[in-house]
């Protein structure tokens, strides 16, 4: 441990909270409910499926390096060339490798409180400085999320990297396109803004609007998407991101040769592709979303708007007690206590059924 390098030293490693696998042993025939990860409980895509048996014969076989069919897909998809769109294994892996090429030892990263975990990681991980900015005061105790301006603020001559969800992992909160259009005309040119829009898909507010066709003008600008969520393939591990040719260029020389694996490229393109799938996990999960956020406000919670397929949730000063005892009902929500949000658990929304079931749960556990 101490022959590494100052930074990556001071980090922990990745803590699930629970060992989800020996609690799906458990729980297996009364099956388990989890709603901690923020996954897509309708499952992937039968046309992923179908492509990933017919991928089955070829895995002895290296995957393409530039997977230019996904690529290809992508762009038409989303109105870019297959040059502005790099792949990676999940968006993770992209969030982290941003960091190790745009900063290091004696650069700044800014992220705003409150945002994803990795952006701290990935900046400490590359030997840089976090500068956590000031996120919107507390409304009626909970967070509002990003506040831009802050954000804006704290930018300053070292800074070489900015971090931001939208909507934002773990609040659900999102900002307005008008106001992201404002930071982006005031950000210094020299400085890589990176929209981290893993939740953009299940967005239905009239004031959001993702970021990605604002690469074309800012050439320091990348938004970066993901297969896990709205298209249920978090276990094949795909993502991307989209911004200007040249920055894509460099990001092509340091990321590992078959970075995206073989089922992985395949599934993502069926996914993409099965626009009906798609469109009713998003409709499922707005539906349930606003149905839970409702029977858990008219327990008396409190409960942050949310644009995601998530909610965070109040429970005072025996969140931890309740979370406990919630998994010893297998019921898995998430635990807040390293994001300065201890008193708070984030709820992923599941189906109809499984809401019900935290929710009986939850009344019993706080009875
Ligand atoms: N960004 C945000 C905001 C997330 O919540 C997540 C997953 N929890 C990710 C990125 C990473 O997703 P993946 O690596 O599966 O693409």
């Amino acid at each position: 441990e101490r022959l590494a390098r100052p930074g990556v030293r001071e980090l922990r490693a990745y803590d699930p909270g629970h060992d989800l696998v020996a609690l799906r042993r458990r729980f297996a025939e009364a099956q388990l409910v989890e709603l901690g990860s923020n996954e897509n409980p309708y499952g992937a895509s039968p046309e992923a499926r179908q492509a990933i048996q017919r991928a089955l014969d070829g895995i002895h076989i290296y995957p393409d390096p530039l997977g230019g069919d996904l690529k290809r897909a992508l762009a038409a998809h989303h109105g870019v060339q297959p040059t502005n769109l790099l792949l990676g294994n999940g968006s993770h892996e992209l969030l982290m490798q941003f960091a190790q090429v745009f900063a290091g030892p004696g650069d700044e990263v800014v992220a705003s409180k409150f945002g994803f975990a990795v952006y701290a990681l990935a900046a400490q991980a590359a030997g840089a400085t976090l500068r956590p900015a000031p996120a919107l005061p507390r409304e009626n105790a909970m967070p509002r999320g990003h506040d831009l301006a802050g954000l804006r603020a704290s930018i300053g001559p070292r800074t070489k990297l900015v971090y931001l969800a939208n909507p934002n992992n773990p609040t659900g909160t999102w900002y307005a396109a008008d106001e992201f259009a404002a930071f982006m005309a005031q950000v210094p040119g020299d400085v890589i803004v990176v929209v981290d829009e893993a939740y953009a898909e299940f967005t239905n507010a009239p004031d959001y609007a993702s970021a990605l066709p604002l690469v074309t003008l800012h050439p320091n600008l990348v938004v970066t998407r993901t297969f896990s969520k709205a298209y249920a393939l978090a276990g094949l591990r795909v993502g991307f991101a989209v911004a200007d040719e040249g920055l894509i260029a460099v990001m092509e020389r340091v990321r590992e040769s078959f970075n995206v694996n073989a089922l992985g490229l395949v599934a993502a393109e069926a996914a993409l592709a099965d626009v009906d799938h798609l469109q009713a996990s998003i409709a499922g999960n707005s539906a349930q979303r606003e149905a839970l956020a409702d029977a858990l406000r008219a327990r008396g919670m409190k409960v942050a708007p949310s644009q995601t397929n998530f909610l965070l949730v109040e429970f005072g000063d025996h969140s931890s007690r309740i979370e406990a005892r919630l998994v010893g009902r297998g019921v898995v929500l998430r635990p807040m206590g390293g994001y300065g949000l201890g008193e708070c658990l984030r709820i992923t929304v599941g189906t109809e059924v499984e809401n019900q079931r935290l929710l009986a749960a939850l009344d019993e556990v706080m009875k």
